[in-house]
């Protein structure tokens, strides 16, 4: 695997690939890989001749410093993991590249971003527009794999896509769990062996609801059974942010379902200062 860190290497070994005729797949991370971003990697390399991987924490997507200064790092490690899938190219730019100076041009998002975590975490996905777009524009690539772990993420970015017209095709993934049901995240290394039980009633319950909400087509039912939900999460964590079902394409809340529409469970919760993200498919 070469590594790259700056955007000038990086953007002439693409030049070089793309000239003999390399199709190129993308798999942009924050690192602390798991086998869920592996999933990512091997998802990649049924599309394009050459898969790059990039590991880059976004210091302007996290709306909190502490999560920032927290957030799990071993690039060792990840460099032995890339390499075990055959992963070509890593890119693991420095800051101070990325953002040489303040940036006066930002993104505004328009309804996509204005519920779920949109609407908690102040400017998360501005900076994830942003960092998304540099790192497509330096890459160049034909395809960018993305996990259906961060639905809101996912379906923000297709949307950038297109509106920027971006000549790239944009692959998800199904999210993966550990045996218990709980979605695999590099901040499940902050949580001890207690947290991680607890954790995965996350699953659980979203897998509750979907069965229940199948069931019913009332407004009144469905408030309820979002309730008792909620009562349950309160019964593991400190705190619900939010949990929501949604429409899959404009991520609009529901209050009930309907058979024309497809719809997604959203949750996030807190364990102490860890935030839990997961959502699940309902039809
Ligand atoms: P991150 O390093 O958390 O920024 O994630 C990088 C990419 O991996 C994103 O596209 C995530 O959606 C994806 N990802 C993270 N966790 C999972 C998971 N459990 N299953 C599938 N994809 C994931």
């Amino acid at each position: 695997m070469k590594i790259f860190k700056e955007i000038v290497e990086i953007r002439e070994e693409i030049k070089a690939l793309k000239k003999q005729g390399k199709s190129v797949a993308f798999v942009p991370t924050m690192g602390f890989l798991h086998q869920g971003h592996l999933a990512l990697i091997d998802e990649a390399k049924k599309h394009a001749d050459i898969v790059v991987a990039s590991i880059f924490v976004n210091k302007k997507q996290f709306n909190n410093p502490d999560d920032f200064a927290n957030y799990p790092k071993n690039l060792a490690d990840d460099i032995v993991k890339l390499e075990s899938k055959k992963t070509d190219i890593l890119f693991c730019p420095n800051s101070w590249e990325i953002y040489p100076d303040e940036n006066l041009m930002i993104f505004e998002i328009k309804k996509l971003a204005d519920n779920l975590c949109g609407k908690f975490r102040q400017n998360h996905f501005q900076g994830m527009a942003l960092i998304v777009s540099k790192l497509f524009n330096i890459v160049t690539p034909d395809f960018a794999v993305f996990g259906e772990k961060d639905f809101q993420q996912l379906q923000i970015i297709r949307k950038l896509t297109a509106d920027l017209n971006f000549n790239i095709k944009i692959i998800a993934v199904p999210t993966l769990r550990e045996n218990s049901g709980l979605a695999l995240s590099s901040r499940n290394s902050r949580l001890n062996e207690g947290d991680l039980k607890k954790s995965a009633k996350i699953y659980e319950i979203l897998n509750f609801i979907k069965d229940k909400i199948l069931l019913t087509n009332n407004e009144i039912d469905f408030k309820k059974i979002l309730n008792n939900a909620q009562a349950e999460l309160l019964k593991y964590f400190d705190k619900i942010e939010y949990l929501e079902i949604c429409d899959e394409e404009d991520l609009r809340i529901l209050k009930k379902i309907d058979k024309k529409t497809k719809s997604r469970i959203f949750v996030a919760v807190y364990l102490g200062q860890v935030r839990l993200i997961d959502n699940l498919i309902i039809n």
